[in-house]
């Protein structure tokens, strides 16, 4: 049995152990070494912010039962995308489909900081007013859903073999949960892993209450799709420790903390000057 094979038949057992694992090591790091004082609880955090983990994954196993693997395996039968129609050799095929499929989780992230109607779906991820480890897996489940259909779009031009998109999805709910982790790492350490991987300091910047700050370091994964676009910022202005993290206009707990607060959030206010078709035009003056 190839290395290959192994991955694809063990599928789900990879998957849970790399979920469970990585969070149990970034959990305690938290606890270790915590970068931030948290707002709210701990209890709170964790009871809501992972009760919105697993309801989206049972919506998403109802809605999509086959998922991203399913139609990896589906556009292979077929014989659709480009890796499919050319001969190329695993290993590169499984490369380009990770950093292919990561660049556009950054295109996806970009549009839906972009539409203002998709900003309601994403505002969900930003107005937790902390940042830890279970930050990373919250996000409404109409976002997720969004996620898995440019995902399955994404997978029918691509072609990308079973295993990369397995490789992919493991590899970024890894990062994913690394990367919001509130956890303290040696300025030195995070300068030198931050050319090859998303870190916290990084990414954190993303997650600052000024609109500035929060539209940049879109990347989840591989850091450079943000400093070859031009959205890399390297630190936050007020510092990690003087930042306020969140949205602004959603500061209350039973809002942002509680689950049923966090579903609605989409939901609620008015359309506000917000996003990308909202700027003042100075009228031709300059
Ligand atoms: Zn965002
Ligand atoms: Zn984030």
């Amino acid at each position: 049995m190839t290395i290959n094979e192994f991955i694809v038949a063990n599928e789900v057992a990879i998957r849970l152990g790399f979920f469970f694992g990585i969070f149990a090591v970034m959990a305690a790091w938290e606890i270790l070494a915590p970068k931030r004082a948290l707002t709210v609880s701990k209890t709170v955090r964790w009871i809501n912010n992972l009760g919105l983990v697993f309801f989206n994954s049972f919506v998403l196993r109802l809605v999509f039962p086959a998922a991203a693997v399913g139609m990896a395996a589906f556009a292979g039968e077929q014989g659709w995308g480009l890796l499919n129609y050319y001969q190329v050799p695993l290993f590169v095929a499984i490369v380009v489909s990770v950093i292919v499929l990561d660049f556009i989780i950054y295109l996806q992230h970009v549009m839906v900081h972009a539409v203002p109607a998709l900003w309601r779906l994403h505002r969900v991820h930003h107005a937790d007013p902390d940042y830890d480890v279970t930050t990373g897996a919250r996000f409404h489940t109409f976002e997720i859903i969004l996620s898995m259909l440019i995902k399955f779009a994404t997978i029918i031009v691509l072609g990308p073999p079973i295993v990369a998109v397995i490789i992919f999805e493991v590899v970024l709910n890894a990062t994913a949960m690394f990367n919001h982790s509130n956890v303290s790492m040696p300025k030195g350490l995070d300068r030198v892993l931050r050319w090859f991987v998303v870190t916290p300091d990084m990414h954190r910047v993303h997650h600052s209450v000024e609109d500035d700050e929060a539209n940049s370091n879109f990347g989840f994964n591989l850091p450079w799709w943000d400093r070859l676009f031009g959205t890399y910022r390297d630190q936050p202005r007020g510092g990690h420790q003087g930042m306020t993290i969140g949205i602004h206009q959603y500061r209350s707990i039973k809002q942002v903390s509680w689950l049923p607060g966090m579903l609605a959030l989409p939901f609620i206010g008015k359309v506000n000057s917000y996003a990308i078709n909202r700027r003042e035009w100075s009228g031709g003056d300059e």
